[in-house]
């Protein structure tokens, strides 16, 4: 209790305010709440309860939700006009591309590289395009690179009949050089249409080309990695491409840091 005037004049300043700044938020109704002990005793168990106002999701106090920003995939050409879009599961889509000569790569194959492994495992390993080896077999990732990839996936109790494994280009460019801009725009509609077809739950990019590629950016292996991105709807993680690996044992480490991680959220996602 207040024992002098001073104090007493003080306390009737301090309720004179708080009834002003009451008065200009809520008019002239009084807003007195509640003792908590008498809250507790008016509460309805939660079912009965009357259901708080729903809120958008994203949306600030006032029910404002800002429009996200636009992101580079969302700038996508369409799809060329061409039957295969039409395809409605891989092998389909497989048999109407194989003999794609729609870049000088075409001309210089051994083999069309399509993918391999199971399309509804929910989880694709994409890397970058075929090398002597995959060009000679057909298949994705069965020399050095490959095998090593084999051993990160059984570090994390896979096989490669387990996931998915393809490339962002199908046909091997010369020497081993990095994709072209225009071999990639030519050759990622179908691995779109792949994609779009198994709908996996996580797409893993193996290394910079493939990753920048998808995402549409020219930020470093180390910005992406460790980050889960959007890919239309889709996961997408990156970590070290297993060629990167063969030329610098350091990165084996933080790889396998990578694959743990993607494990755990794949185990999660099943
Ligand atoms: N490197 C790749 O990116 N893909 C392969 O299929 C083989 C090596």
């Amino acid at each position: 209790m207040p024992n002098t005037d001073d104090e007493l004049k003080r306390l009737l300043t301090d309720i004179q305010q708080a009834l002003i700044q009451q008065k200009e938020l809520f008019g002239d109704t009084i807003n007195i709440s509640p003792e908590p002990e008498t809250r507790k005793a008016e509460e309805e168990p939660m079912s009965a309860k009357k259901k708080p106002p729903t809120v958008a999701e994203g949306a600030d106090l006032f029910g404002f939700v800002a429009p996200k920003p636009p992101s580079p995939l969302d700038q996508l050409p369409p799809y060329p006009n061409e039957p295969w879009v039409s395809a409605a599961s891989l092998s389909e889509l497989e048999s109407m591309i194989c003999n794609c000569v729609k870049c000088p790569l075409g001309h210089t194959r051994t083999k069309f590289v399509f993918g391999v492994g199971n399309p509804k495992a929910g989880i694709v390993f994409i890397g970058e395009a075929p090398g002597a080896d995959e060009d000679l077999q057909g298949e994705p990732f069965v020399g050095r690179a490959g095998q090593l990839l084999n051993k990160i996936l059984e570090a994390i109790q896979l096989k490669r009949e387990d996931v998915y494994i393809c490339n962002i280009l199908k046909c091997r460019p010369p020497n081993n050089r990095d994709p072209q801009p225009i071999e990639i725009d030519t050759c990622e509609p179908y691995l779109w249409k792949q994609l779009e077809i198994m709908k996996p739950k996580i797409i893993v990019c193996l290394g910079r080309v493939a990753a920048q590629t998808l995402l549409r950016t020219t930020a470093g292996l180390n910005d992406m990695r460790g980050k889960v991105h959007d890919y239309r709807g889709m996961k997408l993680v990156v970590t070290y491409h297993p060629a990167a690996l063969l030329r610098n044992p350091n990165w084996k480490k933080p790889t396998w840091e990578d694959v743990q991680w993607i494990r755990k959220m794949y185990d999660e996602m099943k």
